[in-house]
Parts: C-alpha cells; structure tokens; sequence
C-alpha cells in the first residue's frame, strides 16, 4: 500500500487515508496532514479583486511564522 507523508512533521498515511486527513499547502505544495494545516485569507488584489478565498496553508507558510517578504 503507498503512504504519503506530511512533509511538516513527517506522519504517514495510508494513500486511502490522503483524501480524508491529507492537504497540499497553497502555498508551497508541500503535503500536509489535518494537524498541520492552517487556514488564512488570501487579500492578492491583484488576480482576484473581489475574492476573498481562505486558503489552507501549512505550519511554514501560515503568516505568524513567516515573514511575508514583498
Ligand atoms: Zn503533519
Ligand atoms: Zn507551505
């Protein structure tokens, strides 16, 4: 059976389980479980003016622990 591991903290899954307890971070790709998931809004006036998306990020990528360099 494939296992996929969260590239955060390393747990593996089970490939059936991915769907339930796995996410990729929108913003790095990297492969998440559900504990290392984040959710934050996504304010890129640009492409998307009026969509406010909250998008899942991982535990690097949420905005308290990285610096959003412009
Ligand atoms: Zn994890
Ligand atoms: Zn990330």
């Amino acid at each position: 059976m494939e296992k996929v591991v969260c590239e955060i903290c390393g747990k593996q899954f089970e490939m059936s389980e991915y769907e339930k307890k796995l996410r990729k971070c929108q913003w790095c790709g990297k492969t998440i479980c559900f504990d290392c998931t984040h959710y934050m809004v996504s304010k890129n006036a640009g492409l998307h003016k009026d969509n406010n998306d909250v998008i899942r990020v991982c535990t690097e990528c949420q905005p308290n622990v990285k610096e959003q360099a412009d």
